[in-house]
């Protein structure tokens, strides 16, 4: 993922000059690029190391989800089922606007091949209501700046609307890494956990439309939900449960809180209830 040693493109030898290729540098796989011509007249080909910028340090991530294979509770396990047979029903896709994400890149600037299969869940919170967030997605954004999106919303009343296929890359972060990992698409641009990651957001109560630090909390059917889902993710993408995080913490712009007000415990009780945390 992070090899130093990346390979912007191959080049094929020319059919003059000396050519000196060390078997060394072809069994790493180190590519080839045509270097200056030298003064005594010979092309002589080198190995490009073009290292991709590691993100600044950052934070540990330690999970407050833990390990656990016994759910003491069947009437949850019991509800969180029922959820979770209805959930293709009860399922809304909406169509955004194109602007608002792009596809997971195999490949990042540097020609560095890339996994698209999604590893990271990164949650947020919406802040205004499911509303205003699905209207900020089906807008046309032509500023970079103004494009967001998420691949879901659960809503306070358990609405779960996807917003975006997984198989997609949702706009979710800007500057962000999680456990000394980025991508970066764009070398003009800082790096993003937005190709390997899923964002799912909480819709804000009514009394969190503020930039306070923390508000009432989400409803117990926006837990049940987000259980839901994210057991599902977890067995699709294989994803551990460790590497469920917050905007909050992949954000390296030390700008975002969300989710704020996030009852670990809640999810926990849930994940555990469904046979997720085993
Ligand atoms: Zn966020």
């Amino acid at each position: 993922m992070m090899n130093p040693f990346t390979s912007q493109r191959r080049q094929a030898a020319l059919g003059w000059g000396l050519l000196a290729v060390t078997g060394a540098a072809a069994l790493c796989g180190v590519a080839l690029v045509l270097q200056n011509l030298r003064d005594h007249g010979a092309l002589v080909l080198q190995p490009q190391r073009q290292r991709v910028p590691d993100p600044p340090a950052q934070a540990a991530w330690i999970s407050p989800l833990r390990r656990q294979c016994h759910s003491g509770d069947p009437s949850l396990r019991q509800r969180l089922l029922t959820l979770q047979q209805t959930l293709p029903q009860r399922l809304e896709r909406l169509r955004i606007n194109p602007s608002n994400y792009a596809e997971r890149l195999g490949r990042d600037a540097y020609g560095n091949p890339l996994d698209t299969t999604p590893s990271l869940v990164v949650l947020h919170e919406t802040v205004y209501g499911l509303g205003s967030a699905i209207n900020t997605f089906t807008t046309h954004h032509p500023q970079d700046a103004d494009q967001v999106s998420y691949h879901l919303l659960i809503g306070e009343q358990g609405r779960v609307v996807e917003t975006l296929d997984p198989s997609k890359r949702a706009f979710g972060a800007g500057y962000s890494a999680f456990r000394g990992r980025w991508v970066i698409t764009n070398p003009a641009m800082a790096g993003s956990v937005n190709n390997f990651a899923l964002h799912l957001s909480l819709e804000t109560p009514l009394d969190g439309e503020d930039s306070e630090p923390g508000h009432s909390g989400y409803s117990t059917s926006q837990y049940d939900n987000l259980a839901v889902v994210l057991a599902d993710w977890m067995r699709r993408y294989r994803i551990p449960f460790d590497a469920i995080t917050t905007h909050r913490h992949v954000d390296l712009g030390l700008e975002r809180a969300d989710p704020r007000s996030f009852d670990w415990a809640a999810l926990q009780r849930r994940l555990a209830a469904l046979g997720a945390l085993c």
